[in-house]
């Protein structure tokens, strides 16, 4: 019923404020933002088909989650607190106490920690594998099998999956197949037969690196159960962070491109630097995966890895020598990000694992941003000489 005001004590009326309705068909632009953590629901409809409590649902959340199902061509999709919120939210809604899951030691270091190590504790096992011998994957399947999950391109040394494998081996055993597709983004690797997509949407979608976010994107059915587990594990974004996510996307695909384009060029300089040891960007020739990355991505993205010569001193000290770059974590933001991969993501591994897998006192990872490339390259030359 609408509320009577007058009578009413100013305090209680500061508590109600006035209700603004819009004339039907006088319609905003943007989307407003439903910064609210409840709603009032509406008399003669179903409870159930109304919102009631932003934790459990929210119309700017849910305007999020649409157009990311769009962008990824799934039936529906998620959006979680954080990245970290997508993955371990999607693996406890879909396993439980018994089951076991496939992943790959190339992959984000806290969702690697997270899989070889608390899962255990929850009764679930994994086998962690490397992304180079995929032949080894039917021989860790078994019954209680229920997920291979895998990155691509993976942080922070750009290997590349080959994902039609991975979905052959899955379907053939009745699998899921979860990727977590952060650094392709979300408009790539979407006609393979994935079941379940993460993004970080603190990277790309976003873009603008002032929001933490993840979504998990799929099936009308997994999607539903991971949604119970998320709703329960209180992973909910907040509406003005959604809101932000959203603004970031119209922006998406020129930023997308235009760091790609920067980091192809960025790259080919580092790879004829005689300070540079090796560049890991698969829209280079060299890298190993280039041909599979082209048959799987139209864009190769605006992030790379690399090593110096020992002339060059170590990856920190390195750091610190730029001016423009800034030296920290994440990837994605419109400024160009950097770090070395040793002290980011190498603290979980043997000796022998980081070294296969290219991270070492030498090696950084790069995120190109919107500056100008003339002025990234500059700032690199500066700190290899
Ligand atoms: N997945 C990848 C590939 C990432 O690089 C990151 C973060 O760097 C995450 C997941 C986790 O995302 P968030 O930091 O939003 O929790």
């Amino acid at each position: 019923m609408a509320m009577k005001r007058d009578g009413l004590h100013e305090t209680t009326k500061l508590n109600h404020a006035p209700e603004v309705t819009i004339p039907a068909g006088n319609i905003p632009i943007l989307s407003p933002i439903y910064q609210t953590a409840k709603f009032s629901p509406g008399e003669g409809l179903p409870v159930t088909s109304q919102f009631l409590y932003t934790r459990v649902s929210n119309p700017t959340l849910r305007e999020l989650e649409l157009t990311l199902a769009e962008l990824q061509k799934t039936d529906d999709c998620i959006v979680v607190g954080s990245g970290m919120a997508a993955i371990t939210g999607a693996i406890l809604g879909l396993m439980k106490a018994g089951d076991h899951m496939i992943s790959f030691r190339e992959s984000y270091r806290p969702g690697r920690i997270f899989i070889r190590s608390t899962l255990k504790r929850f009764g679930m096992s994994s086998s962690v594998l490397s992304l180079f011998r995929l032949n080894e994957i039917e021989k860790e399947i078994r019954p209680e099998t229920r997920i291979i999950y895998f990155e691509s391109p993976t942080n922070p040394h750009l290997d590349i999956a080959d994902i039609k494998r991975i979905v052959e081996i899955a379907r053939k055993h009745k699998i899921l197949v979860m990727m977590d597709a952060t650094f392709g983004g979300p408009h790539q690797h979407t006609d393979f037969g994935v079941d379940i997509f993460i993004q970080s949407l603190t990277k790309y979608a976003n873009g603008h690196g002032d929001v933490i976010a993840g979504s998990i994107a799929g099936g009308k059915s997994n999607i539903h159960e991971i949604r119970q587990m998320t709703i329960n594990l209180g992973a909910t974004l907040d509406p003005h962070a959604a809101y932000l996510i959203q603004r970031g996307l119209r922006t998406y695909h020129l930023r997308y491109e235009r760091a790609a384009t920067s980091a192809q060029t960025i790259a080919e300089f580092l790879e004829k630097h005689p300070r540079i040891k090796k560049v890991y960007y698969p829209g280079l020739k060299s890298h190993p995966a280039h041909e599979l990355a082209r048959r799987q991505m139209s864009s190769m993205g605006g992030i790379l890895a690399f090593e110096i010569v020992p002339e060059a001193g170590d990856a920190l000290s390195f750091c610190h020598r730029l001016s423009l770059l800034q030296f920290t974590a994440s990837v994605g933001s419109t400024e160009s990000l950097i770090c070395p991969t040793a002290m980011f993501f190498g603290d979980d591994l043997s000796e022998k694992e980081a070294q296969s897998m290219g991270i070492n006192s030498r090696s950084l990872r790069l995120s190109v941003g919107l500056e100008h490339p003339d002025d990234i390259i500059a700032d690199l030359e500066r700190a290899l000489s």
